[in-house]
């Protein structure tokens, strides 16, 4: 599973918001509104795994409240959205605009809308990605699959994931492979193993202990 390969950097001191006045010119008086923007404190990063982090993230930032606190505070957990040139701070109005088309997206595959999902990520989404090759577990097999360069870009390939086959993916509690759960998988978020070998391995251990 390619999702899980995705690392991203988040502050460690956090992000504050800064707004900037244009600059007046001389003899206008005009109402001149400041520009938003969200920046980070320091460039003491952290990387995280957002996979291993959060299951939802793609559904959380689509559900943001649109305003400046709830903004922050999920930019101060996850990190910048990774869009523009610079790397340290984001303009609030340009997180907005992604969170309302990550919104529209989230709208339609809750009402089971598929088509106008795949729509939505077809005209809007174009994710920044790159790939990776990697040996399939036990096999001698090798895959290509394609990883995300930025928290946009996999907000994007998570929605993807749930439109192509309504996945979502779990740890094994045994080994520690991914397996799909949802939609199609037959399995649910109950399901604690990857195989019925690994359920029976983790019932003797229960047994013995
Ligand atoms: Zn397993």
């Amino acid at each position: 599973m390619y999702l899980d390969r995705f690392e991203w950097a988040v502050c460690e001191d956090g992000y504050e918001i800064e707004e900037i006045f244009p600059a007046r010119k001389v003899g206008i008086s005009t109402n001149l509104k400041p520009q938003i923007f969200i920046r980070q404190k320091s460039n003491k990063m952290k990387t995280y795994c957002p996979y291993q982090k959060i299951k939802n993230i793609h559904w959380k930032f689509g559900g943001l409240n649109e305003t400046k606190q709830d903004v922050l505070s999920f930019i101060s957990d996850y990190g910048l959205l990774g869009i523009g040139n610079i790397k340290t701070c984001e303009a609030y109005d340009e997180i907005i605009s992604y969170k309302r088309l990550v919104e529209k997206l989230r709208n339609k595959i809750n009402k089971d809308d598929l088509e106008q999902a795949a729509k939505i990520f077809n005209l809007s989404a174009g994710p920044n990605l790159t790939t990776q090759i990697d040996k399939i577990s036990g096999k001698a097999i090798f895959q290509i699959y394609p990883v995300p360069r930025t928290l946009l870009s996999y907000i994007w390939l998570s929605f993807a994931a749930e439109i192509t086959d309504g996945r979502e993916w779990q740890k094994c509690f045994v080994c520690d492979e991914t397996y799909p759960i949802g939609k199609h998988t037959g399995g649910t978020v109950r399901k604690k193993y990857c195989s019925d070998a690994c359920k029976m391995k983790a019932y003797r251990q229960r047994k013995k202990s």
